[in-house]
């Protein structure tokens, strides 16, 4: 960690916080304090400058529009670029997931992203919306993927990224991986928001944070409620 404290940033949520998805800095912080594990949460808007020595930044879904401005803010602003290079851990969702890449499509116009991961995104023929699960790249070691999705692009991964699951329900990127990731850069299209409904993907990004292997357990019953009630609705919808 850069300082005694974790430095939690919620990127821009005046224009990429769609979808419940502010509810993964709380969650964060949550289970960060749990650990007793001092934490801030600093969100930054899209007016003022992106702090650079933070340890995780989450950028949330958003629409075409607000997703087009705030790729060409990150990318004038440089504070994510150097956050990175400094090894900071980045969780991108949705629109905040397309615009780590080097190309996405918004309101029929294509745009550069950061170039963090090697990734592009276009439109599908159909918008993406409804459950979505999936099995996790097994080197990260975590228990299916769980989320719900909502979007019109499709994406498409280069040999420089690892899908972040293969799908079992719903659409991803393609219909057949979800998400992407790359040393601490992780992205996904699920909202829920992902981290409440992925207690073990929160830890994973804390690990990452604070260069541990292990955190003390945490009581998930809440989560790993909401986890089956999805799952069986899947199932039901399946059948
Ligand atoms: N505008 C993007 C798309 O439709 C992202 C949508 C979102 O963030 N939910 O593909």
């Amino acid at each position: 960690m850069s300082t005694e404290s974790l430095r939690i940033v919620w990127v821009y949520p005046d224009l990429l916080s769609t979808y419940g998805d502010r509810g993964n800095a709380l969650i964060l912080a949550h289970r960060a304090r749990q650990r007793r594990m001092p934490v801030e949460v600093l969100e930054v808007r899209s007016d003022e400058r992106l702090p650079a020595t933070a340890d995780i930044y989450l950028i949330g879904g958003g629409e075409d529009g607000p997703q087009a401005l705030g790729a060409q803010r990150l990318i004038a602003d440089g504070g994510l670029h150097r956050a990175v290079a400094q090894g900071a851990v980045v969780f991108g969702v949705c629109a905040g997931y397309q615009l780590l890449g080097t190309s996405f499509f918004a309101k029929g116009t294509q745009y550069r992203g950061l170039e963090l991961l090697d990734l592009s995104s276009d439109r599908g023929p159909t918008r993406a919306v409804g459950e979505l699960a999936g099995d996790i790249d097994p080197r990260l070691g975590l228990p299916p993927l769980s989320g719900f999705e909502n979007h019109g692009g499709r994406t498409h991964l280069g040999p420089e990224v690892a899908p972040l699951a293969r799908v079992t329900a719903g659409i991803g990127n393609d219909g057949a991986t979800e998400g992407a990731w790359r040393g601490k850069l992780l992205g996904t299209y699920s909202h829920g928001p992902a981290l409440a409904r992925n207690p073990a993907l929160a830890d994973l990004l804390l690990r990452w944070a604070a260069g541990v292997h292990q955190l003390p357990p945490l009581d998930d019953t809440w989560s790993d409620r909401l986890r089956s009630e999805r799952r069986a609705a899947v199932a039901a919808a399946r059948a």
